[in-house]
């Protein structure tokens, strides 16, 4: 799989599907209703689309979108395809504005089409496994954003406080953002007890809520009134990696998302956690990305109700 644009996948709707099977289906069809691999056959005929698979065993049809964020789309899957590729390789994302241009959609599908692949980039909650473990060092840290006026008029949602969250950041490894309100505290603590290993070495900031912290291993913090970072014999104490992800993020709303509805907030730190967790310095380039927020649309759904019940942003 590439990432070239000029790719069939991108204008042609075989070539879309097929690539689609190889990522979700690397050793064969799976059926979307039994799990069998066994007595599955391709359903051929003039009356059937192609990429439409019989299972023997459960006597069901389906097509390689059934259990997917792509099930029932009346969208080709050749955009599907490009849009999951463009927010993937986009480091600030892409705005809906943008890829309705670029996708030659209506704004509001865009729209639709966006929450959809971040549904797909966000991981499942059993796949979270824990982070840190014995003598690794996660940072854990707080910031929130600040919208405009003007958006939050557009939200139409009061709020006294702007909006918050937490993210964990394994230095040289992975992230994992929540959003917090503003009795974060406990959520705060809940995120850290909830998501890291035994034995994991937490750096902070001074921040009172991480002094009443159950420590988990061990527990190191930098007072940022006094200095940036500190030695310690559990190295190096200093919160960058957290700072520099929020800037990250901070950069892409400014630049791509200045109309993040708060409600949908949780969507794009998935968008944004997992570009990070699949980052060039790890070994994953534009493609393998892409690839692996396709094989994340499976086992989820997100209908147009449920993405529309709370409002457009
Ligand atoms: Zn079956």
């Amino acid at each position: 799989m590439t990432a070239d644009l000029t790719d069939p996948m991108f204008t042609d709707e075989n070539a879309a599907r097929v690539a689609l099977e190889a990522i979700r289906w690397p050793s064969g069809p799976v059926c979307a209703h039994c799990g069998s691999t066994q007595k599955i056959g391709a359903v051929n005929g003039k009356s059937h689309r192609p990429g439409l698979y019989y299972c023997g065993d459960c006597k069901g049809q389906f097509t390689v979108t059934v259990g997917s964020v792509f099930e029932r789309s009346k969208i080709p899957l050749t955009k599907w395809l490009l849009a999951t590729h463009l927010l993937s390789a986009s480091k600030k994302g892409m705005s809906s504005h943008q890829l309705h241009r670029m996708l030659g959609v209506t704004y509001k599908t865009a729209w639709f089409m966006s929450h959809r692949i971040r549904e797909a980039m966000a991981p499942l909650d059993n796949a979270k496994k824990p982070m840190g473990g014995t003598g690794k060092i996660v940072e854990a840290d707080e910031t929130e954003i600040t919208p405009s006026r003007k958006t939050w008029k557009a939200t139409r949602i009061k709020r006294s406080q702007n909006t918050r969250f937490v993210a964990l950041i394994e230095r040289g490894g992975s992230v994992r953002s929540k959003v917090i309100d503003e009795r974060g505290m406990g959520q705060v603590r809940q995120a850290v007890r909830e998501n890291l290993a035994p034995g994991t070495i937490l750096h902070t900031d001074g921040a009172q809520v991480y002094k009443l912290l159950m420590p988990i291993g061990q527990h190191e913090a930098v007072d940022h009134k006094t200095a940036f970072a500190r030695d310690s014999n559990n190295g190096r104490v200093h919160t960058n990696s957290a700072e520099g992800y929020f800037s990250i993020f901070k950069r892409g709303l400014v630049g791509t998302y200045q109309h993040i509805g708060e409600q949908h907030l949780a969507r794009y730190l998935a968008e944004f956690d997992f570009r990070m967790n699949n980052r060039a310095k790890l070994g994953i380039n534009d493609a393998m990305r892409a690839a692996i927020a396709l094989k994340g649309a499976e086992g989820k759904r997100l209908t147009y109700q449920q993405t529309n019940s709370v409002r457009l942003s």
